[in-house]
């Protein structure tokens, strides 16, 4: 009795993992997307590190071209800037 108390009353956990969301194809081969950290203007391309501290792991443009190839999805910066 006294584990279903604790079990409700724990909050939710936060994700965890990176969110990917979809890309439609027709609009990736169409246009020319600014979708990753070699576009965005906090990327500073001598170190190859977001000057926001963010890792880039996830937004570099041969990971978005990976994971769009395999699944049709990108892990789309919501921090990113364009001049
Ligand atoms: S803000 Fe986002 S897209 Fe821009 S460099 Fe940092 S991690 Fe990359």
């Amino acid at each position: 009795m006294k584990q279903q108390i604790n079990k409700k009353q724990t909050p939710k956990k936060p994700r965890q993992s990176i969110r990917h969301d979809v890309v439609s194809a027709a609009d990736y081969n169409k246009y020319i997307m600014p979708w990753a950290c070699e576009d965005c203007t906090h990327y500073n391309s001598t170190t190859q590190l977001c000057t926001l501290g963010y890792s880039t792991k996830w937004h570099n443009r041969e990971y978005q071209r990976h994971t769009f190839e395999l699944s049709g999805k990108m892990a789309l910066c919501r921090f990113q800037e364009i001049d």
